[in-house]
């Protein structure tokens, strides 16, 4: 076993993610302290860890995790190491780094640096192009204004795309199939722009009518080496957020896979980029592809890469930023011909949103809860217990299923009867949604684009 180099790593997250990294680090055999907010106070995730502290008492419940200073003073004083930021939150966050950087404390993701160039799309657009890595046409400066949109939509042809540089999370983003969509909506997003990612920079490219979302899983090290670890399918979105996610994308051609991955190492390699990344790629319905993003930290849905591949993410996150290399037996890929791909896994995002109300969070007690299992299906949970509160302050995510078989019909099947064994009693859940989704045949048939959910009225019912 690779021997420890960090002693205490501090994890700046909270529920499932905040959990999963618990596992990695205890399986490493490192200490772990985790922060929490007031109203986290009787959250799962906060026993989970060596030690805990109350962290921004004064600031709103996501402000407390978003506090750098306290974070960074905090971590200090209690001697960590390194610091986890998950997903969300600081993860993505350059300043974030450079603090932990500045305070000789590793950071477990990639450099600041690396940070802010993904973290703009703009400029993520460019990496790629200046890589020969196909782009989605669009204009490649912000937008002064809605008449500057307008001629470039006129140019690239209806329908386009307005879009936040800084933006996430499926926010700061308008389709617009005409002249008028484009004046209406061009304050909208920058309005939207500005006050949730801090950054008005916006800009304009063509709207794919019904792509796949495909993304493509890196790892790289401290020494140069990078290795990708196959795809993951997200086409199956709600208001461009993934609801669902499988790996591999089989039903896209092998040769367009291939290609996908040459281009998602050719981009990572490009940047010098270090731990778990995500390259995303959209693909058109004639099989061209486009990169739109990469996603500079681990994702909700690593878990079915995982799964199918039998390499441990945040463990080699953690691996890598003590310096080990790709080739250390508990990451296993010092070279690409090591990759092992087996099989099929689905991920289910089971949240307390309840379809039959437009998908508003529910929250309330948990009066009773029962948790799936069986060979192939894995849990991920933060607050799936009975007894626990969901509050109304943080995400609505319950558990994440992930099943794995041996084929995609199978894992369909299990994957349905994993979220049929979720039984949750007090609040409402996604889980009949999630289980007309598996059951679909245009899912079972893998031709789900990224408009599927939104344009079939029957999985609401
Ligand atoms: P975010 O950073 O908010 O996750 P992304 O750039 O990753 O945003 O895009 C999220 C989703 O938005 C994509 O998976 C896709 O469904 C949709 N999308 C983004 N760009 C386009 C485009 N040019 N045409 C069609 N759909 C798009």
């Amino acid at each position: 076993m690779a021997e420890s180099r960090f002693r205490k790593v501090l994890i700046a997250n909270r529920g499932e993610i905040a959990i999963r990294i618990f596992r990695a680090c205890y399986d490493l055999g490192l200490h772990t302290v985790a922060i929490y907010s007031h109203e986290d106070t009787f959250s799962l995730f906060r026993t989970r860890a060596d030690e805990a502290y109350l962290i921004g008492e004064n600031k709103s419940p996501l402000g407390a995790y978003l506090d750098i200073d306290a974070i960074i003073d905090l971590a200090k004083r209690r001697n960590v190491d390194a610091i986890h930021p998950g997903y969300g939150f600081l993860s993505e966050n350059p300043a974030f780094a450079k603090a932990c950087e500045d305070a000789g404390i590793a950071f477990i993701g990639p450099s600041s640096k690396i940070l802010a160039q993904m973290g703009d799309k703009l400029t993520a657009k460019a990496i790629a192009h200046a890589c020969g890595v196909p782009t989605i046409p669009g204009s490649d400066t912000p937008l002064r204004d809605a008449e500057d949109a307008l001629e470039k939509a006129v140019s690239f042809g209806f329908p386009v795309i307005l879009k936040a540089a800084g933006g996430g999370g499926g926010r700061g983003m308008r389709r617009c199939d005409n002249e008028e969509d484009v004046r209406r909506e061009f304050e909208l997003v920058k309005n939207e722009a500005r006050k949730a990612f801090g950054n008005e920079d916006i800009f304009i490219e063509k709207y794919l009518v019904e792509p796949k979302h495909i993304e493509v899983q890196i790892l790289g090290d401290q020494y140069g080496n990078v290795v990708h670890l196959g795809e993951r399918d997200c086409s199956l979105q709600r208001r461009y957020q993934k609801v669902v996610e499988f790996a591999p994308a089989w039903s896209v051609p092998k040769e367009t896979r291939e290609k996908l991955y040459a281009d998602a190492v050719k981009v990572a390699r490009h940047v010098g980029y270090v731990s778990a990344g995500t390259v995303e790629f959209l693909v058109d319905k004639d099989g061209s592809h486009y990169f739109i993003e990469m996603n500079p930290r681990i994702q909700v849905e690593h878990t079915v890469t995982e799964m199918v591949t039998g390499v441990d993410l945040v463990r080699s996150q953690i691996l890598i930023a003590e310096g080990y290399p790709l080739s250390t037996p508990e990451i296993g890929m010092g070279r690409q011909e090591d990759l092992r791909m087996d099989g099929y896994a689905i991920q289910c995002r089971v949240t307390t949103e309840d379809p039959a109300n437009n998908f508003a969070p529910d929250t309330g007690k948990i009066t009773a809860y029962r948790s799936s299992g069986g060979f192939g299906v894995r849990l991920d949970g933060g607050n799936a217990y009975t007894g626990a509160v969901i509050s109304p302050y943080y995400d609505s995510l319950l558990v994440k299923v992930t099943a794995w078989d041996r084929t995609f019909d199978a894992v369909c099947r299990k994957a349905t009867r994993a979220i049929s064994e979720e039984h949750v009693r007090g609040v409402k859940t996604n889980i009949p949604f999630v289980t007309n989704i598996l059951s679909h045949p245009t899912f079972r048939s893998g031709r789900c684009h990224t408009k599927f959910i939104d344009e079939t009225p029957e999985l609401f019912e």
